[in-house]
């Protein structure tokens, strides 16, 4: 194969007892983000991911170029391909595995819910079994979503709290993944933590999010559609800035114990967590909104409509005292300082934007609030 000796030297360690990893969703928002702070300390990485098009994949080929620039190489390919990731395994002896890949997005669903099940069903035990049958087995991270707290009312959310209320298609996959790396945790002795994510926001962030989608249509002098639950409630979010995120991916990846299983055997119980990675505290959309409008200087022309009711839920607060407790993870960004970032880089994107003469568009729906 072609690949192989970009895979090599990507996967060099160059620090002591330094990680080797396999990061899926490399060409993602947070797998760009995971991959640099890795290999900046010296781990070795390499990348994984099916430039798909939900959003613009001129975005992920940037990406891509960032990495590749700090020497990370991405194979292409899918998680669903058992024979690569066979191969993968047999040229380089991972660790960890940083499983990021996935389709996300909630409203997205309505349209192709096959997506959901290929990328984030099917995908994620073409990669379990694959990780199963390596030698040694790699300890597994993976991102799972707030999302699946769903309809829960109780706040915070806490990792305890039921989790039987999926309000899309999308929270139930990964409310799903959650049961699937379980069962492969105590039946193959597989190391597992789940990362629930709550709304990540940043440089290099997802097109499809509304922080993002705002901010281009607020810098286009197009109007913005807010979403209002029922009763004329704000909806909110515990908007998390990347690097608080990045932070617990790789405190979640160092104190991840070994798998205990080999060539498809269990030995010993094995290592199983789930941590929610929040900021805390959340946020009205109205009011991320307003803080955009103040970096960017400009009033947006703002419509107001209740949410149709197709996925998003009304309210996200984390509950961060285990990730706190165990991982170390404190987040110490807030929605002003993190979306003053992110606009920066929306205006002078390395040279990203200025290159392109269309502007960023996704292939999902509507804008969904994340
Ligand atoms: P992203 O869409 O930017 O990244 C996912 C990447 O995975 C994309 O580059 C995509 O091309 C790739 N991919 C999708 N399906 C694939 C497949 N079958 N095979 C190979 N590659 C595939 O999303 P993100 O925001 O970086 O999210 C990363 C992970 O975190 C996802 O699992 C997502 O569900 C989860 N998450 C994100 C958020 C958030 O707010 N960003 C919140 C909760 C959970």
């Amino acid at each position: 194969i072609h690949w192989e000796k970009q895979v090599r030297s990507s996967a060099q360690i160059h620090r002591q007892n330094g990680l080797s990893v396999l990061v899926t969703g490399a060409a993602g928002f947070v797998g760009t983000h995971v991959s640099l702070a890795l290999k900046k300390r010296g781990d070795g990485v390499v990348g994984l991911d099916n430039f798909n098009s939900y959003y613009d994949p001129a975005l992920k080929r940037a990406r891509r170029d960032l990495l590749n620039s700090h020497n990370i190489f991405i194979v292409e390919g899918d998680v669903n391909d058992a024979r690569m990731l066979a191969k993968l395994f047999e040229i380089v002896a991972f660790t960890h595995v940083m499983h990021l890949a996935a389709q996300a997005g909630v409203r997205y669903a309505m349209e192709n819910p096959q997506s959901y099940v290929h990328s984030n069903i099917a995908g994620l035990v073409t990669l379990l079994e694959a990780c199963k049958n390596a030698d040694p087995q790699p300890a597994i991270v993976w991102a799972s979503s707030s999302s699946v707290y769903g309809l829960n009312e109780k706040t915070p959310f806490s990792e305890s709290d039921l989790t039987d209320r999926p309000a899309s298609l999308y929270a139930a996959t990964k409310k799903a993944g959650e049961e699937i790396t379980h069962t492969y945790n105590h039946i193959y002795g597989l190391s597992i933590t789940g990362l629930r994510f709550f709304t990540v926001y940043g440089p290099w962030g997802r097109p499809d999010m509304a922080y993002f989608s705002f901010t281009r249509n607020i810098l286009q002098g197009k109007p913005i559609t807010i979403y209002r639950g029922k009763n004329r409630v704000d909806l909110a979010r515990d908007f998390t800035y990347i690097d608080d995120i990045v932070k617990g991916c790789v405190a979640s990846l160092d104190t991840a114990k070994k798998s205990t299983g080999s060539g498809g055997k269990k030995r010993r119980p094995a290592q199983y967590r789930i941590f929610n990675l929040g900021n805390t505290s959340p946020v009205t959309v109205p009011m991320m909104v307003g803080i955009l409008e103040k970096q960017l200087k400009v009033k947006a022309r703002k419509k107001t409509v209740e949410m149709p009711g197709n996925g998003d839920v009304p309210f996200t607060h984390a509950n961060i005292s285990s990730a706190r407790r165990e991982l170390g993870y404190k987040p110490t960004t807030d929605l002003q300082t993190g979306l003053k970032k992110f606009v920066r880089w929306r205006i002078f994107p390395f040279g990203y934007f200025s290159l392109r003469s269309t502007q960023l568009e996704h292939s999902g729906l509507v804008e969904g609030v994340g």
